[in-house]
């Protein structure tokens, strides 16, 4: 991905050099304004990874201690972490079990008077349905904060991902859509209040050189990874649109084969495949199969967050989120990024339908 912006990079690393300013200058403040305007939003917030952004924006919009915050139970741990770290508590709301995402209806059936946000997550790049989401939510007086983390440049009925939510936050880890040569993320937000906010928090609560309103944190994005994200931001378009093309390829390729369910996605957004995730029954000996033949596949994830040891303090147990628990054993993602060749596509679909054929 990077051969063809080789030049490009190297002279955002000399400009920055030269600037001899590293931490918030000029080119994160470039970068934001960029960021923003892809997003259809007013304002981003540069920090330094997907968790803070999804931290901060809990702390700006006052989430804390008692509060509930209803996550997806098939996530990332990210999405779950950010919510004890604001001090609130994690509810797990199951995913349609077509779409994996988090839906009106199944946040419904979780919320309680102590609800006050949600975090809709939109995994592996496929977009939530946002409209009735946020109409939900300013009924019950629910924030929204979207985790854009795998899904930067998707759309929910022709609206950007990460332009809903009253904050949203998104992560430039090298392996997203758009990552940076290191670490980082991006909170964006149209209010301006909570975007002044968000900047303090992020800065050690102050909105002036010492001076302190509000204990924050120490979370800032770097100068020289907001100038390398100018340059891949430019290329993200025709990037996402490689995925698709490899989806769609893979789609062709494996639509007879009544074993493997192909992802699908709802016809009001777009999915911009930050992993293309199919379901088979017998998983793990069709990915032994494909090792074998040097092509490398991924589990997203192998053990739902309520399972995991770090919340066991929750008390959650086995069977409690039964769609979290079987995606678990069924799911797994095929190899899907820009500069793939056709050659390779095609490899990979050989070699699964040979597998469901011998
Ligand atoms: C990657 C990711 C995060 C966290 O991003 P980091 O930059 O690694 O902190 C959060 N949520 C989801 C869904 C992610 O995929």
């Amino acid at each position: 991905m990077h051969d063809e912006l080789h030049a490009d990079l190297l002279d955002a690393f000399q400009r920055v050099y030269q600037a001899n300013h590293f931490v918030l200058g000029k080119e994160v403040e470039a970068f934001e304004k960029d960021f923003a305007a892809f997003c259809g939003s007013r304002y981003a917030i540069g920090v330094a990874n997907g968790l803070d952004a999804l931290h901060v924006s809990l702390k700006t919009l006052g989430v804390g201690q008692g509060d509930e915050v209803i996550v997806p139970s098939n996530t990332f741990i990210a999405t779950v972490l950010a919510v004890s770290q604001a001090g609130a508590i994690p509810v797990f709301a199951e995913p349609d079990p077509q779409t994996y995402n988090l839906t009106t209806d199944g946040i419904d059936r979780v919320k309680s008077s102590r609800t006050k946000a949600v975090i809709p997550v939109h995994l592996y790049g496929q977009s939530c349905v946002m409209k009735p989401m946020m109409t939900w939510a300013n009924d019950h007086d629910v924030f929204v904060i979207e985790d854009n983390a795998q899904a930067q440049g998707a759309t929910s009925n022709g609206g950007s991902t990460g332009s809903f939510g009253h904050m949203n936050a998104t992560s430039f880890y090298p392996a997203k859509n758009i990552g940076a040569l290191g670490d980082g993320g991006a909170i964006v937000c149209n209010d301006e209040e909570l975007y002044t906010r968000g900047s303090v928090l992020r800065n050690y609560g102050s909105p002036e050189k010492y001076v302190h309103d509000v204990q924050g944190m120490n979370s800032r994005l770097d100068e020289l990874q907001a100038a390398f994200l100018r340059v891949k931001l430019r290329k993200l378009p025709e990037w996402n649109e490689e995925r698709q093309r490899i989806a769609g390829i893979y789609r062709e390729g494996l639509s007879d084969l009544p074993d493997v369910v192909l992802p699908h996605v709802n016809p009001q957004v777009t999915h911009v495949y930050h992993c293309f995730v199919i379901q088979v029954p017998d998983r793990d000996r069709l990915r032994k199969y494909l090792q074998e033949r040097g092509i490398g596949t991924l589990i997203h994830y192998p053990i739902p967050p309520h399972l995991q040891k770090a919340y066991a303090g929750l008390g959650w147990k086995k069977g409690d989120f039964p769609i979290a628990e079987s995606l678990s054993e069924h799911l797994m993602s095929l190899p899907v990024y820009p500069g793939m060749t056709d050659r390779d596509i095609s490899y990979v679909v050989e070699n699964i339908s040979d597998f469901f054929r011998s």
